[in-house]
C-alpha cells in the first residue's frame, strides 16, 4: 500500500506532494468527470481506513529527501479525504516535520458536519469544489449519496468558509450543457457572495472523464464566464492559469481583448501566452497604455 504519490506539478497549487487517505473511489459523490473512474463506494461513513503510522512514516521518508523540490503537501488523492475520521490527527502529526503549507482537496459534501469542519482548520489551504448551485444539477454533475442534502451541503460550505482562517480557493467545474448557462452561473454567483474565500478558479474535464458524453468548455467560454463572474464582483483566478499556451493565432487578439477587459496583462503574461511576436506588435496598438508596475511592464485598455 502506497500513501504517497508525486511530486506532481499542480496548476492551482505549484509543485506538490500528494498524499491519499482514503481507499480508492471511496466518495460521497460520483461525478460524471472524475478523473478517477465511477465511484464503486458511495459512502458517506467517515472511518479510519488505515493504520497512521504507516501513513506518517511513508510521507516520511518521501518528503524529506524531496522537501526543496516542493511547494506544497496535499491531502488528495483518488477519493474523498474527509472521509478518513482520523483527517485531523494525520495532519498534526504532519506539521511536526512539513514545513510547507498542508492543502486540502475536498468536494466539502461533509462541511455541513460541525465535527468535520473542526477537523479541517488545520489545514493551510483548502480548495473546496462547488460545481452545482441547485439540486437538480448537483444530481447531474456530482450524483451524489442519497444521504447528502443539497440545501445543507451548500449552508455547511457557506459556514465554513466563514469560519476558516486559512487560505481558501473555491473551484468551480464547468461542462458543456451541464452547469455553464446562464440561469445556472447567476445562482452561482449568489452562493459564493454569501462565502469568504481568497479566489475561485474556474476549470474543466481537461482529462478523460467517468462517464461518456462529458464535455469540456474551451477557452473562450471559460474566459467568458471569468468575465461574467468578475462583472458580478467575483475574484476569478487570473485567466492564464487556464487558457492554454496553444492559442490558435486566429482567435488570439479576441483573448487578448478579453482578458485586458478584465485585468492588467504583464509583458511576462504576454510572452508566455501569445508569444514574443504578438508582444512585438502592441507597441503600435494605440488603444492600450504601457505602464510600469513594480519594475514590471504592463498593458492595459485606455
Ligand atoms: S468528488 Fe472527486 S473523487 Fe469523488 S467522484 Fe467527484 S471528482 Fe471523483
Amino acid at each position: 500500500m502506497s500513501f504517497v504519490f508525486g511530486p506532481v506539478p499542480s496548476r492551482r497549487l505549484g509543485v506538490s506532494l500528494g498524499i491519499d487517505i482514503v481507499p480508492r473511489k471511496y466518495c460521497t459523490l460520483d461525478c460524471i468527470y472524475c478523473e478517477v473512474c465511477k465511484t464503486d463506494n458511495l459512502t458517506i461513513e467517515q472511518e479510519d481506513y488505515y493504520d497512521i503510522n504507516e501513513i506518517i512514516n511513508e510521507v516520511k521518508e518521501k518528503y524529506l529527501p524531496l522537501k526543496d523540490s516542493l511547494d506544497v503537501v496535499t491531502i488528495t488523492g483518488s477519493g474523498e479525504p474527509t472521509l478518513n475520521k482520523s483527517i485531523d490527527v494525520i495532519v498534526k502529526k504532519l506539521k511536526t516535520f512539513v514545513t510547507h503549507p498542508i492543502a486540502l482537496l475536498t468536494n466539502s459534501t461533509l462541511f455541513y458536519d460541525e465535527e468535520v469542519r473542526q477537523k479541517v482548520k488545520i489545514f493551510d489551504i483548502i480548495v473546496p469544489s462547488l460545481d452545482a448551485a441547485n439540486e437538480k444539477i448537483f444530481k447531474k454533475i456530482n450524483k451524489p449519496s442519497k444521504e447528502i442534502n443539497f440545501s445543507r451541503m451548500i449552508e455547511g460550505l457557506i459556514t465554513f468558509s466563514n469560519e476558516y482562517r486559512g487560505k481558501l480557493i473555491l473551484e468551480i467545474l464547468l461542462l458543456e450543457g451541464v452547469n455553464e448557462h446562464q440561469e445556472h452561473l447567476d445562482q452561482l454567483v449568489e452562493i459564493i457572495k454569501n462565502m469568504k474565500y481568497d479566489i475561485v478558479q474556474l476549470n474543466t474535464a481537461f482529462r478523460p472523464t467517468a462517464y461518456k458524453n462529458v464535455k469540456r468548455l474551451d477557452d473562450i467560454q471559460l474566459l467568458d464566464i471569468a468575465l461574467f463572474f468578475n462583472e458580478k464582483g467575483v475574484k476569478v483566478e487570473p485567466v492564464k492559469n487556464f487558457i492554454s499556451k496553444n492559442i490558435p493565432k486566429n482567435i488570439m487578439n479576441d483573448i487578448f481583448n478579453k482578458m485586458l477587459n478584465m485585468r492588467p496583462l504583464s509583458e511576462n503574461d504576454i510572452v508566455e501566452l501569445f508569444g514574443e511576436a504578438f508582444l512585438k506588435n502592441l507597441s503600435q496598438n494605440t488603444s492600450l497604455e504601457i505602464f510600469k508596475y513594480n519594475g514590471e511592464t504592463f498593458f492595459k485598455k485606455i
